[in-house]
């Protein structure tokens, strides 16, 4: 029997494609285990996003390769190299990395167990030199594939939570990024397909179902009739739409959150607004990634919108769903970007009091219309704008830590001594510390008592610090 070990590196949607892989080696009949180091196989799913994210997966590659210490990998073991970096660099890499055994690219990963037994089947030529030839590449030019209901996949979230990746790709034009490039143009999952998900999920016991995909708003809206352009908004009158899929989820019976991930702020419309509002299974937070707030950067970006909608959108937002909190991302440090700019953006940052909201240094990817424009900013002037805009936003986190204070929420436990709120995606925000007698993978009510940084203290309602304290202690 072969054994595999998969090392999942990236985002959420690259952990989906891991597990749909593990569903396969499965049903092929193949083990998958933790230990690479005595796997017949080591599969590294990669990113590829940033300069950050390649160092991290050749890094993880050559350790595959060389072991940890003094272990050397054996010679019969295979090493494959999945995901991002082998789509993006499907030419490149099979010369540079020798030490690989093959390549699969995005629409391969349902074919990853026939893949690892042709690769036994062939031992690879060695050409005049006594080196190995290049590794097979199975490498798709354009990528195409988006999973369905039936697609076999092995969840590697712990049992309360999942991810459910809605569609495939991106439209969008965004001068600084490479993902259109490698995952496609976006193409969405039926909403029967996603449901008939979703319901399976939560009967297995799922307390929390993540939508995720490059652009969440625009679910289904490639399937339209009259094709939608980059700023068309959510309009279930026009065919599949979120809208639709969220009061289709909402109607499934059970106690689970529904959370939005990656909605471009294009495509928001106030039938989106109001279909939040009206669904008490989504989660009341929004992560809607900005990236910039000066006109002259989201033009520069190629965001598809501009200061004014964006500030006119947050308003409607937050009037009309009352309670919800919004995660953003921004990126300092673009071409040509200016003190002004900067400026404008911690004036808004300011303003808005985003919940929760990450920042990135612009980093200059090959490949990209950024990359080649003039004005590019130094590190130094990079890493002293990203930390004028962090110091802001601790700052602010603290004032929303504060208010929270006092207030009873709901939140999923985690693990024991750590839950989550609604305001909190996993991996990415902040945790609450909870006693540890709540049971994992529940809900529990909580009042908040304290908070620290980024994160918040609380107890179940009715019991004092000093009750917390003595339970604390027996455990
Ligand atoms: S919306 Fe823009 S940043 Fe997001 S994946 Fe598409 S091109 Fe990249």
């Amino acid at each position: 029997m072969i054994t595999v070990s998969l090392i999942s590196l990236g985002c959420a949607k690259n952990l989906v494609d891991s597990e749909i892989m593990v569903g396969h080696l499965h049903k092929a009949g193949m083990t998958v285990i933790p230990e690479a180091e005595k796997a017949d196989v080591v599969i590294v799913n990669t990113c590829s996003f940033l300069d950050s994210s390649k160092e991290e997966s050749i890094n993880a590659i050559l350790e595959a390769h060389q072991g940890r210490g003094m272990r050397k990998r054996r010679k019969e073991q295979k090493l494959i190299v999945a995901g991002c970096m082998a789509q993006r660099y499907q030419k490149e890499l099979p010369g540079a990395l020798p030490e690989v055994d093959a390549f699969i690219g995005l629409d391969q990963i349902t074919k990853v167990a026939p893949i690892i037994v042709e690769i036994f089947a062939k031992e690879r030529a060695k050409n005049a030199g006594g080196e190995p030839a290049p590794a097979p590449a199975f490498v798709d030019r354009h990528p195409t594939y988006i999973p369905d209901c039936d697609t076999p996949r092995f969840r590697l979230t712990p049992r309360h939570y999942a991810y459910i990746k809605i569609a495939e790709g991106c439209n969008h034009p965004c001068t600084f990024c490479i993902i259109p490039q490698i995952r496609g143009r976006h193409r969405s999952r039926t909403i029967e397909s996603v449901v008939a998900e979703a319901r399976r999920l939560v009967a297995e016991g799922v307390r929390e179902i993540n939508l995720i995909s490059q652009d969440t708003t625009f679910f289904g809206m490639d399937t339209w009739e009259r094709r939608p352009d980059p700023r068309t908004p959510v309009d279930s009158a026009r065919g599949s739409a979120l809208t639709t899929l969220i009061r289709e989820l909402q109607a499934i019976p059970g106690d689970f959150w529904i959370r939005l991930l990656y909605t471009h702020p294009a495509h928001w419309s106030d039938e989106l607004i109001r279909t939040i509002a009206g669904c008490g299974k989504v989660a009341r937070y929004v992560d809607m990634p900005l990236q910039h707030i000066s006109d002259r950067m989201l033009g520069a970006m190629r965001r598809e919108t501009d200061s004014a909608r964006i500030r006119d959108l947050v308003k409607r937002i937050r009037a009309g769903i009352p309670g919800i909190a919004l995660r953003t991302t921004f990126i300092v440090g673009f071409p040509g970007e200016t003190e002004a700019d900067v400026g404008e953006l911690c004036d808004f940052i300011r303003d808005t009091k985003f919940e929760r909201l990450g920042v990135f240094r612009y980093s200059q990817e090959e490949g990209t219309r950024a990359a080649k424009m003039d004005g590019q900013l130094t590190a130094k002037q990079k890493e002293s704008r990203w930390r004028r805009v962090m110091s802001l936003q601790k700052e602010i986190a603290a004032e929303v830590g504060k208010s929270c204070v006092g207030r009873t929420l709901r939140v999923l436990v985690e693990e024991p001594g750590v839950a989550r709120g609604e305001a909190d995606a996993p991996d990415i925000d902040g945790r609450i510390y909870v006693p540890k007698t709540l049971p994992a993978g529940e809900f529990a009510e909580v009042k908040i008592t304290g908070c620290h940084d980024y994160d918040l203290l609380a107890l179940p309602p009715g019991e004092t610090p000093e009750e917390f304290k003595i339970a604390k202690q027996a455990q």
